[in-house]
């Protein structure tokens, strides 16, 4: 079921595969240095095997630098489902998925991502005891969007302070790009503090409601990076920050929960030579896997716990953007080469 892959990136691949219940999918460890790999299991219809498998490479390998940068004793993995999550899954699947996991002995934690549900991680966790993010039992972290939407802000705060010199919230200009599970709780935690706040979704009632919650202007989606706001917080989708949108940007700085925002790593050089202060996004929305390390990690005074982290996240960030300006490069720059070493320190 599990067949082994030899990719020098990374530490372990495998192919997974079962043909009583069609299920076909990879689980990357990109690395185990810190701790156990952890990152969610995605589902979602792919065009081919090798696109799957660049898929769980990249995401992987993603985790890992996020997983370093939130502090946490917790390696980088990820496992994808080919299928499409509305006609393909089962229980017996998803339980084929369980049993793969368990079979890597905890080397490996899953968690819900995209095509997944908190319904089909209790599934899961019937074959396998390596799953987080649960609704119930014990240690259950459940829905991570209001602590990603808490680290979103602490990063902001020290953004602000570098920008501002203060770190105070209040009166700020923000532009929330997505108002999701993070967007809308970013908005109350910022409309809290005393931000005013511009908003924009695809869904027009999502924009209405929050609109008339925070007293948010409602903004059309295609301009809404481009807002003149203190700052844009990009909440949706990736690959938002690129060759087109940034020469529009008028923003002094960026903060958002949406993985992989730049499109390409020479994204965080254009803002970089426009003034625009970008906090790079797997510091930013580290919250995620705060939330569900505690889960791994059984963490005793959970809440206590995720604010310490969160107060980390501030650290980090502080640190992160004192020495971008120390050496006048991006802090996306900055950021990977602190999780470089940081990973190297322990390979030593
Ligand atoms: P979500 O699916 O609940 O919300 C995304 C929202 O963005 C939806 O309301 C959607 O309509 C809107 N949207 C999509 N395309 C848009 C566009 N072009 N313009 C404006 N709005 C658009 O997702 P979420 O859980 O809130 O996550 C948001 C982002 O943050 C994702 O990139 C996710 O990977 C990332 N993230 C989330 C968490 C978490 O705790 N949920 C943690 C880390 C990172």
């Amino acid at each position: 079921m599990l067949t082994r892959l030899s990719i020098s990136s990374h530490e372990e691949v495998y192919r997974v595969e079962d043909a009583g219940t069609g299920l076909r999918g990879f689980i990357a460890l990109h690395s185990t240095r810190l701790g156990p790999a952890a990152g969610g299991l995605r589902m979602r219809v792919y065009e081919s095997d090798d696109a799957a498998l660049a898929d769980v490479l990249n995401l992987s390998r993603g985790m890992s630098y996020k997983n370093a940068a939130a502090g946490l004793p917790l390696g980088g993995g990820k496992a994808v489902i080919m299928g499409d999550p509305a006609a393909d899954k089962t229980p017996a699947l998803l339980r084929a998925m369980g049993r793969a996991i368990d079979a890597l002995g905890g080397r490996y934690w899953t968690a819900e991502d995209m095509g997944m549900s908190p319904e089909d991680m209790a599934e899961i966790a019937r074959a396998t005891r390596y799953v987080a993010g649960r609704d119930q039992g014990q240690h259950a972290s459940g829905d991570p969007s209001p602590v990603t939407a808490g680290g979103v802000v602490a990063a902001m705060r020290a953004g602000a302070a570098k920008v501002w010199g203060i770190d105070d919230l209040a009166g700020r200009h923000v532009a929330v790009q997505g108002l999701g599970h993070v967007g809308w709780h970013l908005c109350r935690i910022l409309h809290e503090a005393g931000a005013r706040l511009s908003v924009a979704d695809m869904d027009a009632a999502r924009v209405a409601t929050t609109a008339r919650e925070f007293g948010a202007e409602a903004v059309e989606p295609d301009t809404i990076l481009a807002t003149e706001a203190d700052i844009v917080a990009p909440c949706a989708i990736g690959g938002v920050l690129n060759a087109d949108t940034i020469p529009e940007m008028r923003a002094r700085m960026i903060c958002g929960a949406a993985n992989n925002q730049l499109a390409t790593p020479q994204d965080a050089d254009r803002l970089h030579a426009r003034g625009i202060l970008y906090l790079p996004d797997y510091v930013a929305n580290g919250g995620g896997i705060i939330n569900v390390s505690a889960e791994i990690l059984h963490v005793g005074d959970r809440a206590a716990w995720v604010e310490e982290r969160l107060g980390a996240v501030r650290k980090r960030m502080d640190d992160i953007l004192t020495r971008a300006a120390g050496e006048d490069i991006s802090p996306a720059a900055i950021a990977d080469r602190m999780v470089e070493e940081a990973l190297l320190a322990r390979a030593v």
